[in-house]
């Protein structure tokens, strides 16, 4: 039809421009390995991600071609975030956790051409680098000489020559990717254009999401590998909000530090990031002098409710995200509705430990195993699919994997949820992780944060073990605090009355710690390998 929009590409290299022209003093900051701060500006940021492209151009990269990165959060690993993509080229970052056999899978699946490696994880990639093909570069963190044989990071730059001018890139040209961490499964490549990306930035930065503007301070302790760390790299950007990175350092102690002395606004990690942090904040209230109603997205794994009410004692507050390296990642975020504002505190923080209302252009809906939808009734349970503009139409180079979605389009997402009648998903489990109790099913999320709201219990996760009469049932894996008792009965009887009496765990395992995925998520696979014969009494 005539008369309308100019057709515009939505590429990240507008928020690039955009950031250089308008944001150039706003301050860049990074915790480096020996714990100093480094600090930049925009303007730095500006000038160097475009020597990078120009330098990586000049290095033989092609339109497409995957840079891959091997580094934690800090202020280069921004630069490769845009520089990458600027150049044309395709953003891979590496899970810095993976075992160097799964690295080398992963490296070598996506074709990477060329590779991105702080100088403290060179231990790391000699250990795969004869077994695969790329160009390293060395970024060097400790001011350390890079060893001979590798590119210097700073040199690489330095090499850049004339104006950078970035290619006409469309805007369904890949920009990213990342492979899912592999917690169910062997690891899966999502390939991020510019387009998704881009509207991501748009839906994330909106005050009912993430409300990310100038005004904020925003420190992503989670991975920049992990997701794109939630996209904030690109959504801080986008506005022009300062950014503080935590390099390696993810104490809590280290991350309170950071917070109270670079003022904070904005953070954002997994719950046992979280869960650490509010229990070093309990043992010393007033250590820290935190910026007030500093918001913390809390995603990745449930938010216990006890953890959300713990750290709005002290002022500080949880919003709770569900996403998916499928979604980009951000998928749902849970704010009460004014219209819910009168409701009891008790409701009130239920729904608040939901994973929340779908950002928009994100759809939802629950299915059950006939693959009908199921009602929002807050009741029945089905499994969780979406679709949207930032959802994985496919996995890189699998096609074996396609019935991952529905023949009408949407993306099976393993989740098994219920909605309630105003549109807020509630997380029950994973597919895999469901207990399957005499043909009905248990929720484990649900049993293990309320056990975390036990003032005994530090972690608790459940999972199902085989059951000669009911099939499964429920194995409560609990780690107690320093100090505390609580026996399996007394823990029992805290979680009756808010569960069906069949819901109830009859086992209990007290150990020292659960171990975790390379992401900070509860590892219930390996629990499960933990406790193979449950003997039951
Ligand atoms: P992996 O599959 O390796 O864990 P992802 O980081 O992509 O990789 O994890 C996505 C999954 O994490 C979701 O499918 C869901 O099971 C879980 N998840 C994410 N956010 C939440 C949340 N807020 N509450 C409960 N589970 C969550």
């Amino acid at each position: 039809m005539n008369g309308t929009m100019m057709d515009y590409p939505l590429t990240l290299n507008h928020i690039l421009e955009r950031s250089g022209k308008l944001y150039g003093p706003v301050e860049i900051v990074s915790r480096l390995p020996d714990k100093s701060l480094h600090r930049h500006t925009y303007a730095d940021f500006y000038r160097r991600a475009r020597a990078l492209a120009q330098a990586l151009q000049q290095a033989g990269l092609e339109r497409g071609d995957r840079v891959a990165t091997l580094m934690w959060n800090h202020y280069a690993h921004l630069e490769a975030y845009f520089g990458v993509p600027a150049a044309g080229g395709v953003l891979h970052t590496l899970n810095l956790r993976l075992h160097p056999d799964d690295l080398v899978y992963i490296i070598n699946h996506a074709g990477d051409r060329f590779l991105i490696v702080d100088d403290v994880l060179l231990p790391l990639y000699q250990k795969l680098q004869d077994r695969t093909h790329l160009r390293a570069i060395v970024v060097p963190l400790t001011g350390r000489p890079v060893p001979p044989g590798y590119l210097d990071y700073e040199a690489f730059l330095a090499g850049a020559q004339g104006d950078f001018r970035y290619p006409e890139l469309a805007e369904d040209e890949a920009a990213g990717m990342c492979y899912t961490s592999g917690t169910t499964g062997k690891p899966k490549g999502v390939v991020y254009s510019h387009r998704a990306i881009v509207l991501h930035s748009f839906a994330s930065v909106m005050a009912d999401t993430l409300a990310i503007s100038q005004r904020d301070r925003a420190l992503p302790v989670v991975p920049m590998f992990h997701a794109n760390a939630w996209g904030l790299p690109f959504s801080a950007t986008m506005v022009g909000a300062a950014q503080v990175f935590p390099g390696p350092h993810l104490d809590p102690q280290s991350l309170l530090d950071l917070f109270q002395r670079e003022r904070v606004t904005f953070t954002a990690g997994v719950p046992t990031v979280w869960l650490g942090i509010l229990e070093t904040l309990q043992k010393q209230p007033h250590a820290w002098d935190l910026v007030p109603g500093m918001r913390m997205a809390v995603g990745g794994a449930a938010a216990p409710e006890s953890m959300i009410r713990g750290f709005d004692r002290f002022n500080l507050r949880v919003i709770h995200a569900w996403g998916m390296t499928e979604t980009t990642p951000l998928g749902t975020v849970s704010h009460l509705k004014s219209y819910l504002a009168g409701l009891p505190e008790d409701e009130a923080y239920a729904v608040r430990a939901t994973q929340g209302l779908p950002a928009p252009f994100v759809e939802v809906r629950a299915v059950d195993d006939a693959g009908a939808e199921v009602p929002w009734d807050a009741r029945t349970m089905g499994e969780l699919q979406v679709r949207g503009p930032w959802v994985a139409a496919e996995y890189y180079r699998q096609p074996d994997l396609l019935d991952n979605w529905t023949a009408d389009g949407w993306f099976r997402t393993g989740d098994v949820v219920t909605i309630k009648p105003e549109g807020y998903v509630k997380i029950m489990d994973r597919t895999k992780d469901l207990v399957k109790s005499g043909g009905e099913w248990i929720s484990s999320v649900d049993l293990e944060n309320a056990l975390m709201g036990h003032p005994a219990v530090r972690e608790a996760a459940v999972i199902a073990v085989p059951h000669p009469r009911w099939q499964e049932r429920p194995l409560a894996v609990v780690v107690l605090r320093e100090g505390a008792r609580a026996t399996a009965e007394e823990l029992r009887e805290f979680l009756a009355p808010s569960f069906a009496r069949w819901w109830l765990p009859e086992a209990f395992a007290f150990v020292t710690e659960i171990p975790r995925t390379s992401a900070g998520k509860f590892r219930k696979s390996a629990l499960r390998e933990q406790f193979p014969d449950w003997q039951w009494e």
